[in-house]
């Protein structure tokens, strides 16, 4: 008899881990994923994340090292790189303070300069300085920002033959980041007043 109780349930749990990367790995066709018979499925059992600490009463799941750091191969795509730029600037923008600081709204404005001329695709970046020059930015606020960024993001969106985004929705695509007592958010200023805060 097994000397852990709960030792058959781990097993099953991770012959079933390893069925479901195989499947998962035909169907988004990576082939450079672990394989599930080489011992190493895409989630593993193990007995601590502190091997100092092991013990069999604390199991954890912990993902494989490949996928948890997002490691990759194969090099991103245009496409990847715009996700994840526009996942950063909407979050940017649900981040923004409702009072930004002159500070604030001056960093916003360079940042979208810079990427117009350092984003890494070179056509992408050229459309995106005539997308600004049409349409400069508007950061006084947080609604104005997000609703600006929304508006040049559909800009984009409609030079590339995709729906546009209702716009009226944008908060509750992109909310605020979930971090405890609010520790993420960016502090503006506290008035109307035009006292910044340096
Ligand atoms: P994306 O357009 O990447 O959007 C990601 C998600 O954002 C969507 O799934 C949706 O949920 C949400 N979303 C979509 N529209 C809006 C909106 N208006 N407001 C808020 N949320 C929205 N690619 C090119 O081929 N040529 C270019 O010239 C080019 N220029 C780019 C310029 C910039 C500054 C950036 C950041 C990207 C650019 N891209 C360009 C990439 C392109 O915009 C897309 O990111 C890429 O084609 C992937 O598109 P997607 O359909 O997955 O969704």
């Amino acid at each position: 008899m097994s000397e852990n109780p709960l030792q058959a349930l781990f097993q099953t749990f991770e012959k079933v881990s390893r069925c479901v990367q195989t499947h998962l790995s035909q169907f988004i066709g990576l082939s450079n994923l672990p394989s599930p018979t080489n011992g190493q499925p895409l989630f593993s059992l193990s007995s601590s994340a502190n091997p100092s600490r092991s013990n069999t009463n604390s199991v954890l799941l912990q993902p494989k090292d490949s996928l948890s750091e997002g490691k990759s191969t194969s090099p991103v795509t245009k496409e990847q790189l715009g996700r994840a730029t526009w996942t950063f600037l909407h979050t940017l923008a649900a981040q923004y303070p409702d009072n930004p600081t002159r500070q604030q709204k001056k960093d916003v404005k360079e940042l979208m300069s810079i990427l117009s001329r350092m984003y890494p695709c070179k056509e992408c970046a050229d459309h995106f300085k005539e997308v600004l020059r049409s349409n400069p930015v508007q950061a006084g606020s947080q609604a104005e920002f997000s609703q600006w960024l929304c508006h040049v993001h559909n800009v984009v969106n409609r030079s590339l033959g995709k729906l546009v985004f209702h716009c009226e929705r944008v908060d509750a695509r992109w909310g605020k980041l979930e971090c405890e007592q609010r520790a993420c958010d960016l502090q503006g200023t506290t008035t109307n007043f035009g006292n910044d805060i340096h």
